[in-house]
């Protein structure tokens, strides 16, 4: 364990572990098979990379999404740690690469998805391989039960048969029963060590307020607070609408979305981790790998889609273990919002179906081919051609990919390029005032410096934002600007890239799985329908809500929650109209001064002072000369 420690602070500088770590570890490093159920944020990783620092040999992590590999991957890297991720549309040649150097050099981490390990190339090298340990992460993806169940999953029992001796480690941050025992089933695990820490936060208050005006309530609760907060939002649009309103209104926030250039988070993240902002004004993208232990308030100006995020994001506030709170503020247009933006979205078995086939004839792929090609291709322009909503083709092939039918890569559009080419004063003169055309070519100069230097990655979506252009309009005003030979354009249109895994049959590559395509939109509807449930339940403590639906068991009042504050005060004011009833009615028979009141012994100083105070704001009772109380006259 001495190691283990040293290795914590050598590589993340950190001096302890948290709650079960070390425990996890300790068992891991000493070869059993282990579950570990820790919350998100919990620091789940750290469990199995550092047993795997501290022994020889590859740690080999099944992890169900490129990005949260890549993720990894990149964090382990920047730690001067070997590590490598085999990604879709590799060519043979890389992967054969990669895995020698998994057998044969440094390499400590390999993170492969669940299809990989099923290819014979994989699995014969994995067999060459040192593993020291086999991590499966966000193991509920095994597990039908679970929100996430994805098929490849249930394969994963051959690492057993590539690797008798080595040890598995799964780890999840679901809690509910039937998923934690279908883990250990499908894995066929060994007599696993299980390890489960409660999900409760203790140092946070949970408020849920309704408003119907969220915008002012939200200042007041900014200006109130004044400490470091994350407003959640669902909409990159709002993140620049809130944050220009705040600033507008004497509040330093900036805004964050995933569909900004890289350069320009960086800088926002920067910003507030440094806190020269204190507010930042996000959606679901701002989260993974960020670790800031001071946040005091986190607010939901949205309502989230689940409340696995809700409680994602809400605990992303107190990690120092002082109090803080989570804020949901919500009004009637929520509800409908929750519905038009995250279920009605959701195909149908037809429409995934559709899609599909319109998606291979759109390459023109012929049937029995297209595994393992990749393909870029514009969203917009594909909806447009067959008239799909855009949302729509976009939850499709998210679930294809979860049905390992095919891989998708985002380009983000990083890849269009501007450079000004004539000097600046000569461009304003030449453009009229009031065109388009000036009008992006100022936000081009103002937003990316360099820009007349070099050829310079600019944001599509982020100008269409900013000039409130559509994307198309602001594509078309770019190429205007080239055909004056004011900037040189290197566009790219392409938006993804789709890797297919499977060779195309017809509607049967689909209908095999129709099962799980209808259990997904009746997934995500039950987890909206806890949301709303959860937001309008008001005589059950928010945080006992929240835990026995993460399926805990021992459930105590928090006392800190918007019901449990409720309760509090109209239990304190019931209390009071009692005993300032009581006042009236001695003071009816005689005129009394507070101390002889208070002397009575029936009621405590305070609440006696509290009720007096009342009665006299209210005119029923007045102070005599004496400094004694009466019944004022009416
Ligand atoms: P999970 O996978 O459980 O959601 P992660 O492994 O991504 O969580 O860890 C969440 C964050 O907690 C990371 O930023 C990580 O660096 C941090 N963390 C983990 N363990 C510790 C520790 N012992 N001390 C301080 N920070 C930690
Ligand atoms: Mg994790």
């Amino acid at each position: 364990m001495h190691n283990a420690l040293s290795v914590l602070k050598k590589y993340w500088g950190f001096s302890s572990f948290r709650n079960s770590q070390s425990e996890i570890i300790t068992h891991i490093l000493k070869g059993k098979d282990v579950c570990a159920f820790l919350p998100t944020g919990g620091g789940k990783s750290i469990c199995f990379q550092i047993p795997s620092l501290c022994k020889e040999g590859i740690c080999i992590v099944i992890s169900p999404l490129v990005a949260l590999m890549q993720d990894q991957v990149n964090n382990l890297k920047n730690k001067g740690i070997p590590a490598t991720f085999l990604k879709g549309g590799m060519s043979f040649r890389d992967v054969d690469h990669e895995l020698d150097n998994c057998i044969y050099g440094k390499t400590k981490f390999l993170y492969i998805s669940p299809e990989r390990l099923q290819q014979e190339i994989v699995q014969e090298r994995i067999k060459q391989m040192n593993v020291s340990l086999f991590a499966i992460d966000e193991a509920h993806c095994i597990s039908q039960w679970g929100h996430d169940f994805r098929p490849s999953y249930r394969e994963l029992t051959i690492l057993k048969e590539l690797k008798p001796e080595t040890n598995i480690v799964a780890l999840t941050a679901t809690a509910t029963k039937e998923v934690q025992a279908d883990i250990i089933k499908q894995l066929e695990l060994n007599k696993p060590v299980i390890k489960k820490e409660s999900f409760k936060r203790e140092n946070i208050a949970l408020q849920i307020l309704f408003e119907e005006d969220k915008r002012y309530k939200l200042l007041q609760l900014l200006k109130k607070c004044n400490q470091s907060t994350i407003v959640y939002v669902r909409s990159r649009l709002v993140t620049k609408e809130i944050s220009f309103f705040l600033n507008k209104n004497g509040v330093t926030a900036i805004a964050y979305h995933g569909g900004m250039p890289h350069e320009e988070r960086k800088l926002a993240l920067q910003n507030w981790i440094t806190e020269k902002a204190n507010v930042v004004v996000a959606t679901n993208a701002f989260g993974m790998g960020i670790d800031k232990a001071n946040v005091r308030l986190v607010v939901h100006f949205h309502l989230p889609e689940s409340l696995e995020s809700y409680f994602q994001e809400v605990g992303r506030c107190g990690r120092d273990g002082s109090e803080s709170t989570a804020v949901t503020l919500y009004n009637k247009s929520d509800f409908i919002r929750l519905k038009n933006q995250f279920i009605d979205v959701i195909p149908t078995l037809d429409e995934v179906i559709s899609i599909y086939l319109k998606l291979t004839q759109f390459f023109k792929i012929a049937y029995g081919e297209g595994e393992n090609e990749t393909y870029g291709i514009n969203l917009f322009q594909f909806c447009k051609k067959y008239q799909f909503h855009h949302h729509k083709v976009y939850q499709t092939l998210q679930i294809l990919e979860r049905l390992s039918i095919l891989q998708l890569n985002s380009y983000f559009q990083q890849n269009t390029k501007v450079q000004f080419i004539s000097h600046q004063r000569n461009i304003f003169e030449q453009l009229q005032n009031d065109s388009n055309e000036s009008k992006i070519s100022q936000i081009l100069l103002r937003t990316y410096g360099g820009i007349f230097d070099n050829l310079t990655q600019i944001d599509i979506n982020l100008l269409s934002e900013t000039a409130s252009f559509k994307k198309e309009e602001v594509i078309s005003i770019l190429k205007n600007l080239e055909n004056k030979e004011f900037i040189r354009l290197d566009l790219q249109t392409k938006d993804l890239s789709i890797t297919f895994s499977v060779p195309k049959e017809n509607e049967r590559t689909i209908f095999r799985h129709a099962k799980y395509i209808k259990r997904y939109k009746q997934q995500k509807l039950e987890k909206a329908k806890a949301v709303v449930n959860y937001i309008q339940k008001n005589t059950i403590c928010k945080s006992m809500q929240l835990m026995q639906y993460f399926g805990e068991k021992e459930l105590i009042k928090c006392g800190k929650c918007s019901v449990c504050i409720e309760a509090k005060t109209s239990k304190k004011d019931n209390r009071i109209a009692n005993v300032a009833e009581f006042v009236l009615q001695s003071l009816k028979k005689e005129e009394l001064s507070a101390r002889s009141l208070i002397n009575l012994d029936l009621y405590s100083k305070e609440e006696i002072i509290e009720s007096i105070q009342k009665l006299l704001q209210i005119g029923k009772i007045e102070l005599s000369q004496s400094n004694t109380y009466k019944i004022k006259k009416q």
